[in-house]
């Protein structure tokens, strides 16, 4: 039996064939039990490729070469600054290869191929250039305490570390998650999403030609209830790093205490409020409001799907938001000028229809959208809401879809105290010319970003992650490094007498 292969033909006409085998130990196998598992072009609901699909004995498998490059040829054996190299090495294949890469970001998640190369892909290439330059500075100190000895900490990496990211970005996340754990030094089973499987194993092929030693990068394609939950619980797993929903974040939490209390790290989800206060400059925020809501076809963790509009301009922010969105372009992600590509499944297309029908349902006004885009495929118009009750389900769940709730406020106090009034805390926005009362105002939220007059904005020397139920741990930035070493206290005595 071989590994399944994967023949890409893109809209375009440009081609792309590799390996959709389980990428263990720098070769593409298929799953032990032979299955594979389809993947769907979400633009028009067709299969484009089969990959090997892992389960728990695959995840042993991973497991067992993860551990082993970990105690011979990774880890602490490899100097920081050549692990480094082999990251800048990395990042320079991505970026060779980035027109090809972002065509298979686009068949396989929808996203349109500009922002595939423009955002996702140069980030990915920005995360592997950045970690790649800590990983000769991730060091520890000496601390001072008396003259009777010495003192220092050392960074040590955790181990093998267990991967599960999502769907929606799917090249960023996982360079979110390899960079920082090789960098350290650790060594890696990663699970990609079963929707999204194809940039992850393009990608495998350049870890193995950038010289990556066998075994320190395992990625497997599986299903999150049989492999992800495989890794949650493997008892050889020092760390779990996990990107996906809250619900699904309280079940590897779960699975790490009831087995090997391996840390754990939860990047989860988010119902994001943006303020626009009466001072802003509204031209710009009804444009950061729109992309804060839309970007990603709203299959952002962070999205700014609560708008809070200050009664003052709410009329002409509306007026101007609607045109706004009504200009949003959807389609095709090879389409040149489409900004919002399809769902990325059946599956999350009927979850956000039915969202829209459970809003309509209760008494809220669509201003724009509430329908889906065309006959074929998984796309939603993106649909602004008002006049909606603050309880219902549209304004306090997270859709994941391209839908907003516009509420009018009066009260900047109160604004604060509904605006947190929420059982997450990823994100939040707040527009207003006047510095002290943005100020203010971030300081208050209960979120682990807060943008001032911009939304989305993400860079890898900066810290994300979220307050409450959106998560526990910070990635990007020096934060992250935190999750990917333990820290070692050596006391060495000078003359300290034995007390006994
Ligand atoms: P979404 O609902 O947005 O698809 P999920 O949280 O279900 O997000 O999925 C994110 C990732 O978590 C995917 O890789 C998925 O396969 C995985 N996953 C889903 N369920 C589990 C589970 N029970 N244990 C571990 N991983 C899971």
């Amino acid at each position: 039996m071989s590994a399944p292969q994967v023949n890409l033909t893109f809209p375009n006409g440009g081609k792309s064939s590799f390996s959709g085998g389980l990428f263990i130990n720098n070769e593409f196998v298929p799953a032990q039990s032979g299955k594979t598992l389809a993947v769907i072009n979400p633009a028009t609901g067709k299969e484009i490729a089969q990959v090997a699909e892992a389960d728990a004995k695959d995840i042993d498998i991973a497991v067992k070469a993860a551990r082993e490059a970990y105690n011979n040829v990774w880890g602490e054996k490899v100097p920081g600054h050549k692990r480094g190299r082999l990251l800048l090495k990395l990042a320079d294949l991505v970026e060779q290869h980035i027109d090809e890469l972002a065509a298979i970001e686009s068949l396989d998640n929808g996203k349109p191929v500009s922002i595939a190369k423009g955002f996702d892909f140069t980030e990915v290439i920005a995360n592997l250039r950045y970690y790649a330059g800590w990983a000769d500075k991730n060091h520890g100190k000496v601390i001072e305490v008396d003259s009777s000895k010495l003192t220092y900490t050392r960074h040590e990496p955790v181990g093998v570390c267990g991967q599960i990211i999502p769907w929606n970005f799917p090249a960023l996340m996982f360079a979110w998650k390899i960079a920082p754990a090789l960098a350290t030094g650790n060594t890696i089973v990663l699970k990609v999403a079963e929707q999204t499987p194809l940039s992850g194993l393009r990608m495998c092929q350049l870890i193995k030609e950038a010289g990556f030693p066998t075994g320190v990068v395992n990625v497997v394609a599986g299903f999150g209830p049989t492999a992800g939950a495989a890794i949650a619980a493997h008892m050889d797993i020092d760390k779990v790093a996990f990107t996906g929903s809250t619900l699904v974040g309280r079940n590897i939490m779960k699975a790490a205490a009831s087995t090997n209390l391996k840390k754990v790290t939860l990047e989860l989800g988010g119902k994001s409020p943006n303020i626009i206060l009466k001072d802003a400059d509204l031209e710009q925020a009804v444009s950061w409001a729109a992309f804060g809501f839309s970007f990603n076809t709203g299959q952002c963790c962070c999205a700014g799907t609560r708008v809070y509009v200050e009664e003052a301009i709410y009329e002409k922010f509306m007026e101007k938001l609607l045109v706004k969105v009504k200009s949003i372009k959807t389609g095709d992600g090879f389409q040149g000028d489409t900004f919002q590509g399809p769902q990325v499944s059946q599956l999350q297309f009927d979850r956000v229809m039915g969202y829209i029908q459970q809003g309509k349902a209760d008494g809220a006004k669509v201003l724009t959208g509430g329908e889906r885009h065309g006959t074929e495929g998984y796309f939603v118009q993106p649909t602004v809401f008002t006049d909606v009750n603050p309880d219902s389900k549209i304004s306090r769940e997270e859709i994941f879809g391209p839908v907003v709730v516009v509420h009018k406020f009066k009260d900047q106090q109160d604004l604060i105290r509904i605006a947190n009034d929420s059982i997450y805390g990823l994100a939040a926005a707040v527009f207003s010319r006047d510095v002290s009362r943005a100020l203010e105002t971030a300081h208050a939220l209960k979120a682990g970003t807060v943008w001032v007059n911009c939304y989305n904005q993400i860079n890898p020397q900066v810290p994300f992650g979220g307050y409450k139920a959106s998560g526990i741990g910070r990635e990007l930035g020096e934060y992250a490094l935190s999750n990917y070493t333990n820290v070692k206290a050596v006391h060495v005595n000078l003359n300290i007498p034995a007390p006994l």
